[in-house]
């Protein structure tokens, strides 16, 4: 590395004389778990090595985005030729078009496209979109998906008269969340009680299909027909926010694993194998209001940036033709059975809850439907096991409320890793509650 040599303790000391908490985005600060993150010097396959070359086996995957590893040799020679051939050309380039193309025709009700530089953008460029299409203003959203970090999605807590929420940062005004509309996640009851007391007011109900943001909560089996019901007599569109779902739960979105069709999907992480790559689509009618066809704004100096493209184009079509999802499925299952019967041995109460390759643990609780329950989860003794897998070379998300992700790069030994990990981790868990 070029500049001064530094361990990871000064560096980080150093990252927090110039940025915020010492880094760019809020939980890789270990503000949850406590601690110093760890800066990283390189990654290869399922493995990170710090500045000290100490090698981790990783969860996070990129939160998500790197479903073929770190480093996958057919995305990096991809990169590398597109890298050759300049990567900012401010126009057209065959490879956006490729992307759009294959997105189109996996995802289901995509005839169109839009590619952004985040999930954050696809879902605040979603919103107004579904408010210009039915000319209506409130969005509907669900305590404990998060939607990126657009204003009008900064909702935390409910409060006061109706459904009507508050903004959960400071710096965004009452008025830039009044129109929307918070509710509890798998609550079908509190659906219909919003449509019927606001109606003709919404444009669209925006939700995780398979919630992944508040550790992994699957959908109850009548929560997201009741949405699409709801939707369709009123008038409002239903928007699949599948920034972590889509690519991730097979070879397309969950819309065909749930048997629901949005009108709009969201789309981010895997599409852009590990760059910044976001997404939306859906019915043309829809799409066909967006500039420059259409009066509804949206814009970007990098969408669909050359390298970004390149990366998520190559990661897709190495899914498509390796079809990777029985295998990881398999793995993942593997994870969730030796993670139960090791919490179990160590006499810990835990939930562990899993869709496909996504998984997450909770402890203390029974099985966690909505943010409520996965708040009541002891956060104290996650903590504790979160440093417990560190120590025996575990990276894991640094907050219960994160998904941990499989990778075709983890194998059944790297699984059987983190279980034993995981076991140890447990009986110390279990020892220092006694
Ligand atoms: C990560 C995520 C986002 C935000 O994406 P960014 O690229 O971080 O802006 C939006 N929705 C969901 C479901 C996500 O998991």
């Amino acid at each position: 590395m070029e500049g001064k040599a530094v361990n990871s303790q000064a560096l980080y000391r150093e990252a927090c004389r110039f940025m915020p908490g010492g880094v760019n985005s809020p939980v890789r600060s270990f503000n949850v778990v406590g601690g110093c993150p760890i800066p990283f010097l390189r990654a290869s396959g399922c493995r990170l090595w710090d500045l000290e070359g100490n090698p981790y086996l990783d969860l996070v995957m990129g939160w998500g985005s790197l479903i073929l590893g770190h480093a996958h040799s057919r995305v990096a020679s991809r990169l590398e030729k597109a890298l050759a051939r300049g990567w900012n050309f401010g126009a057209l380039t065959e490879e956006e078009v490729r992307l759009a193309e294959l997105l189109c025709q996996s995802v289901r009700g995509m005839d169109m496209v839009r590619l952004v530089n985040s999930g954050t953008e696809a879902t605040m460029s979603a919103a107004r979109l579904a408010r210009a299409f039915t000319g209506k203003r409130r969005i509907i959203k669900f305590e404990g998906c998060y939607h990126g970090h657009s204003d009008g999605f900064l909702v935390g807590a409910g409060s006061g008269a109706g459904f009507l929420a508050a903004p959960s940062s400071e710096g965004v005004t009452d008025n830039q969340v009044a129109d929307t509309l918070l509710l509890p996640y798998n609550d079908p009851g509190a659906l219909k009680s919003a449509f019927e007391a606001h109606g003709d007011e919404i444009a669209a109900v925006i939700v995780e299909p398979v919630a992944g943001n508040m550790g992994v909560v699957p959908p109850s089996e009548e929560f997201l027909p009741q949405a699409r019901e709801l939707c369709d007599r009123h008038g409002a569109l239903l928007v699949f926010d599948e920034v972590i779902t889509a690519f991730r739960l097979h070879f397309g979105s969950a819309q065909d694993l749930l048997g629901i069709e949005a009108d709009l999907v969201c789309l981010g992480k895997i599409i852009g194998g590990g760059l910044p790559v976001g997404a939306f689509g859906g019915r043309r009618e829809i799409m066909e209001m967006l500039s420059p066809l259409g009066g509804v704004y949206q814009a970007g100096t990098m969408s669909g940036n050359l390298l970004a493209v390149t990366a998520g184009l190559s990661t897709l079509q190495t899914l498509r033709e390796e079809n990777p999802y029985q295998d990881l499925e398999r793995k993942a299952e593997r994870l969730e059975q030796g993670l139960r019967e090791a919490a179990r041995e160590a006499g810990l109460p835990v939930a562990v809850q899993r869709r496909g390759s996504m998984i997450s643990l909770f402890f203390g609780v029974g099985e966690v439907k909505n943010l409520v329950q996965a708040k009541s989860s002891d956060l104290d003794m996650f903590a504790t096991f979160f440093h417990e897998m560190l120590k025996r070379g575990v990276y894991l998300p640094p907050s219960p409320l994160e998904a941990w992700f499989l990778s075709t790069a983890h194998g059944e030994r790297e699984v059987d890793e983190v279980v034993e990990a995981s076991a140890r981790s447990f009986e110390f868990c279990a020892e220092k509650s006694r």
